[in-house]
């Protein structure tokens, strides 16, 4: 089975991703290392990496991915662009060193009109150069399979495999498997079929063991509509079928798994998408739960319906949620990539 998580918020602190994580449920949790949307970010403290490392100790959260900022553009053709986008990378590798994060997921780029195969000679040119620099770095930089949106490259496996087949240190890179992107982009993985195929064909040209992690997110669009548009698991045009090949794939057992859905501020949504994915499992997780939680500061959950996850045993024990929740759009920090 996949170990499940989401992408979590760093507001106060790094640290902080952890602990929320662990209160929804999660196994495994993915963050941004700084504010995605600003090319500058405060250094981090050394207590601050301290807090994080303890607590990734305290509750059992080994695997942590990073996800790259969405400004960070390592094919483009503007030369400016392209050197603050190197630059900015190798910041972020340098800042998973420091919390001991062993994955940078990163989306490829987009070419903006110059082509893939220029884009394709870019990219590796850039990653040539970012692992050559800090020496020892060990970070794995797992890439990430697009929508197909706009220009961007990475939306057909046949990219990912000539990406890495031109490294030098082909070890140093993996894939990040998103769903809602793979079906945006044209695989069609709705029926165990088409699951069997797409899988078939990603061993064929990319090598299925580059796999390192997953994206676990429905998609709002239909199949090969090449718009980025993530939905909760089960109600988009993915269904249910493919997450449960998934979550029952021996070929991917253990490795780490995230949602990027959209959510309110009390969470309640992944809540119920993580125990959408571990029914899938046949994990007998669901229980009723109290009438009225305080999940975070300030936002009331509501029972009935809700979860008890698989954090049951851990420290900060299970965390029995049912949510109202309403979409706030500004009070969260959002994840769409
Ligand atoms: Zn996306
Ligand atoms: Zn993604």
């Amino acid at each position: 089975m996949l170990k499940l998580g989401a992408h979590m918020s760093i507001a106060g602190g790094v640290d902080k991703a952890i602990l929320l994580g662990k209160k929804l449920g999660c196994e495994v949790v993915q963050i941004f290392t700084k504010n995605s949307n600003q090319w500058s970010a405060r250094p981090l403290g050394e207590e601050e990496i301290a807090a994080f490392r303890a607590n990734r100790v305290a509750f059992g959260m080994p695997v942590i991915a990073a996800h790259g900022s969405y400004l960070i553009n390592l094919c483009s053709a503007d030369s400016v662009l392209y050197r603050r986008s190197l630059e900015a990378f190798r910041h972020e590798l340098e800042r998973c060193e420091m919390l001991g994060i062993p994955y940078l997921i990163a989306h490829p780029g987009a070419h903006g009109g110059a082509g893939e195969k220029e884009a394709i000679a870019r990219l590796t040119a850039a990653l040539e150069a970012v692992f050559e620099r800090p020496a020892g770095c060990s970070v794995m930089v797992l890439l990430e399979i697009t929508a197909g949106q706009g220009s961007s490259v990475g939306h057909r496996f046949e990219h990912l495999a000539e990406i890495i087949g031109r490294i030098r240190e082909p070890r140093r890179l993996g894939v990040c498997f998103d769903t809602c992107h793979a079906h945006a982009s044209g695989y069609d993985m709705r029926t165990e079929d088409g699951y069997s195929r797409t899988f078939e064909e990603f061993d064929r040209t990319v090598g299925i063991e580059r796999i390192k992690a997953f994206h676990l997110n429905d998609c709002k669009k239909e199949v090969g509509c090449r718009i980025d548009r993530h939905w909760h698991i089960g109600r988009g045009f993915l269904g249910l079928e493919p997450f449960r090949l998934l979550m029952n794939d021996p070929r991917f057992d253990g490795l780490p798994a995230f949602l990027e859905t959209p959510k309110g501020p009390d969470y309640a949504e992944d809540i119920r998408n993580l125990r959408a994915l571990r029914r899938l499992a046949g994990d007998p997780v669901t229980k009723r739960v109290p009438r009225k939680l305080r999940l975070l500061p300030g936002s009331r959950v509501k029972a009935g319906s809700l979860a008890r996850t698989a954090s049951a045993s851990a420290p900060l024990g299970a965390f029995r949620a049912a949510a109202t929740s309403r979409k706030d759009p500004g009070a969260l920090e959002r994840k769409r990539g």
